[in-house]
């Protein structure tokens, strides 16, 4: 069975100041979706990512002029400080991605010139690096590139040097040992950062060792192709690839021992697809020589059986010599072949452990997932025994995708814990574990569960950004406000730090997205609880709900899942201006169901039905005849209505205002007005009471009448007409009070 056997470089892929900004920026993109956001030149020269990054709204701009608005990042080479300012200028926010090393080369340059140092900066004139570091010494610096521009340059007495950090040690070192003879003060600050060379010489390495070495990265990435150069070096054929897809399967004919690099700019997950790419290619070279290996198998069964044949020869002899052996013989030598066995077995043993290990230790590679056991925590991280020759440790950045600051937060001792494997041994011989990017990839392979199945998960919000709310389902979540809740949310900070029961409706890993939304479960909840409440709900039924609206008609009832309508002249047994006087929203309350139409789900409710009745309460307290107090709630054509107790409002009909003859009501009460009544009558079947105002009032004494008024009003209406035209003059009964005498009398 032919197996390729893969090995990637110990240090390859994304250097500490490329991840640093990538994670920046997706931070920056994902808090900051209603801005545009740039790149000042392309993040990193990989056209993949530079791809997925404007997948996600990252554009690039190649300079300050091309950006009106939003944010803008300074990449990990740095810019001038006048770039910034003038960023600044023109109000954009600018996230500084600069890596920290081209931050120190930045400051020691400016250091060097303000403490009036001849100051020099070894590195690539167009480099964007350079240009920064250049900047940052108010442009007083010297840029060289090489030993040779020092011929040409007058040297002073005080000189300094920064160099560019990807520069190589040795070349340095050897400007350095030029200059030192030559002036009275050198200062140097080596600002070169070790990962290139440490990159470099692992890339060395590994090609002297395998067949074919892969170098993956841009081909427009000065560091890959360098490291491909290194490689090449070494006679060992090599591949500078973008991607898999490049892979010719056919340059691994022949091939045992496949080497894989990637530069400072390839993300794993190119890493990734080459590795998958080889494991694929094995399992082809499987299935081909399957048919060798079954002739193999068949070879081998003779050979056992032969073999078998063979002992059970030699059993027979041994058994033959055995017999004639002395009796005293016997036992000791069976002791001692005993012995024998044991020591053969506990070599075996030990032989059979030492194989394991060195086995798993040869099988463990960078970017490996891995099982083992926590053995030790301490406040820089947590060492892991994963079978190795040295224990791996994970800083405590690596423990956790949230911030950590104590790792027995996370981890407890003798715990088992999955990693995976950063770096196998650093420059210090130790391995770097990530628990981290193992908890990352077993959270997608969740997340993506979890979508298939249309599975509710649950996750705490851990902040509120522009357009919705960020939840933690083990990589960054993003709930839209509008998948907030049902209905519109005035303030989405009220969900912060809350758990909520979400439903993923959009998953894209490669981009690091996934899109949440509480409101389809509540939605999917809702519809199956109000489907269960209408076949329950019958007419007459008292049931409690919780006030969710209230309208200038009435208030909206939720029953569970369904909302039922009380009419403001259910609410109350006395007359209310508006339902918030007996009503609150959010408030629960017991309803009776007037009606349920469950075909149009329209449900009407009442809430006075389940108070008292105040009118038999009313019939049974007060009698006929009784004097009320009370307040006049309305006037109308025939009188005015006097509320005598809640609920309870009386007539008083226009003839029993007054004992005068009364044309409307407002002449005697108004609305408002505080009375005594007589109650004339009480029909509670009827909901009617009769009050009076009238009967309260002493009657007028009839007036006194002239003799011939006297006269005429026995006999005739012709005599009263004529009563009537002398009234002014006898200073006797008005016809108005005649006619209200008559009026009256009918009633
Ligand atoms: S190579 Fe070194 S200096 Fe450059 S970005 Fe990476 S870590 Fe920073």
């Amino acid at each position: 069975m032919k197996v390729l056997e893969v090995i990637t470089a110990e240090e390859a892929g994304f250097c500490f100041g490329v991840e640093r900004a990538i994670d920046m920026v997706l931070e920056a993109a994902g808090e900051n979706e209603d801005m545009n956001v740039y790149t000042l030149g392309p993040l990193i020269h990989n056209p993949q990512v530079v791809k997925k990054l404007e997948a996600k709204n990252v554009k690039v701009a190649s300079s300050l002029a091309e950006i009106d608005s939003g944010i803008v990042i300074i990449r990990s080479h740095g810019v001038a400080p006048e770039i910034i300012k003038q960023a600044r200028e023109k109000n954009l926010k600018i996230i500084d991605a600069t890596c920290p090393y081209v931050k120190n080369a930045q400051k020691y340059a400016k250091k060097l010139v303000d403490e009036g140092y001849q100051t020099f900066i070894y590195g690539d004139q167009d480099h964007p690096e350079v240009q920064g570091i250049y900047g940052a010494s108010d442009k007083k610096a010297i840029i060289i590139k090489g030993k040779e521009d020092l011929n040409s340059i007058e040297l002073k007495a005080r000189v300094g040097f920064v160099a560019q950090t990807t520069k190589s040690p040795e070349s340095f070192r050897d400007i350095i040992n030029l200059v030192i003879t030559e002036v009275k003060e050198l200062k140097v600050f080596n600002t070169i950062c070790n990962t290139t060379d440490v990159r470099q010489s692992s890339a060395k390495k590994l090609a002297e060792d395998v067949d074919i070495m892969f170098v993956i990265g841009g081909h427009n990435s000065a560091n890959t192709t360098r490291l491909a150069e290194i490689c090449a070096a070494t006679n060992t054929p090599t591949y500078h690839i973008e991607t898999a897809a490049e892979i010719n399967k056919e340059w691994l004919s022949g091939k045992n021992k496949v080497g894989i690099t990637a530069g400072a700019s390839t993300p794993d997950w190119l890493i990734r697809e080459v590795i998958q790419l080889m494991n694929e290619e094995n399992k082809d070279l499987n299935v081909e020589s399957t048919e060798n290996v079954e002739e193999k198998e068949e070879q081998v069964l003779e050979e056992v059986e032969e073999t078998v044949e063979e002992t059970e020869e030699t059993t027979e002899k041994t058994e033959e010599t055995t017999e004639e052996k002395e009796a005293d013989n016997s036992e000791e030598a069976a002791e001692s072949a005993e012995e024998e066995v044991a020591e053969e077995d506990a070599e075996t043993e030990e032989e059979a452990e030492f194989k394991y290990s060195d086995n798993d230790i040869a099988d463990l590679s960078k970017g490996q997932k891995v099982t083992g056991t926590v053995v030790e925590i301490n406040d820089n991280g947590v060492y892991v025994d994963v079978n190795y020759k040295t224990d791996g440790f994970i800083p405590l950045r690596h423990l956790s995708h949230r911030p950590v600051e104590d790792a027995n937060d996370i981890v407890s001792m003798d715990e088992e814990i999955e990693v995976v494997i950063l770096t196998l041994e650093d420059d210090e011989g130790n391995m770097i574990l990530s628990k981290k990017q193992a908890d990352y990839e077993k959270a997608w392979e969740k997340i993506e569960e979890a979508y298939e199945n249309n599975e509710i998960i649950e996750a705490e919000v851990t902040k509120e950004v522009k357009g919705g709310l960020v939840v933690d389902v083990g990589v960054r979540g993003f709930i839209p406000a509008s998948h907030v809740a049902i209905g519109y949310v005035d303030d989405l900070s009220d969900y912060v730090g809350e758990k909520m029961r979400l439903k993923i409706i959009e998953v894209e890993r490669d981009n690091n997205n996934v899109v949440l939304s509480a409101k389809k479960v509540l939605e999917k909840e809702r519809a199956a609880e109000k489907e269960e409440t209408l076949a329950a709900l019958e007419e007459g039924q008292t049931v409690e709900g919780t006030v969710t609206k209230l309208v200038d008609f009435g208030a909206f009832i939720d029953l569970g899942g369904i909302e039922g309508l009380l009419h403001i002249s259910e609410m109350s047994w006395g007359r209310i201006e508006s339902p918030s006087e007996v009503l609150s929203e959010g408030e629960k309350v017991e309803v009776k169901v007037l009606g349920v139409n469950k075909e149009e789900e329209r449900i009407s409710l009442g809430l006075k039905q389940l108070l008292p009745d105040p009118w038999e309460e009313f019939a049974d307290k007060h009698y006929e005849g009784e004097v009320v107090e009370g307040k006049i709630t309305k006037l109308v054509d025939f009188g005015a209505f006097m509320e005598v107790e809640k609920g309870i409002e009386g007539l008083i009909h226009i003839s029993q205002l007054s004992h005068r003859h009364v044309k409307t009501a407002d002449e005697v009460v108004s609305v408002g007005d505080v009375r005594e009544a007589k109650i004339i009558n009480i029909d509670a079947d009827q909901e009617r009471v009769g009050l009076s105002l009238k009967e309260l009032e002493e009657k007028p004494e009839p007036k006194k009448e002239s003799s011939s008024s006297s006269r005429s009003s026995s006999s005739s209406s012709k005599s009263r007409s004529n009563k009537s035209d002398d009234s002014s003059s006898s200073g006797g009964a008005t016809i108005r009070e005649i006619v209200g005498d008559i009026f009256d009398q009918g009633e």
